[in-house]
């Protein structure tokens, strides 16, 4: 049996690298490092976008 509510709250979230733009996954809740561009990402320096709704 699947509880097909818990579905509703799962919102993939990526970083956006503030130095060059790629988008990845957080490894936890907090600081992650771009694979590209080795910059710190946390929710000060980088931004956080939903991975199913680009926003330019
Ligand atoms: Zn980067």
């Amino acid at each position: 049996m699947a509880d097909q509510y818990e579905i509703a709250d799962n919102t993939e979230l990526f970083y956006k690298c503030s130095k060059c733009g790629r988008m990845f996954e957080p490894e936890d809740n907090g600081n992650s490092t771009c694979p590209v561009c080795g910059n710190s990402c946390n929710t000060d320096s980088c931004k956080l976008v939903d991975g199913s709704n680009e926003d330019y």
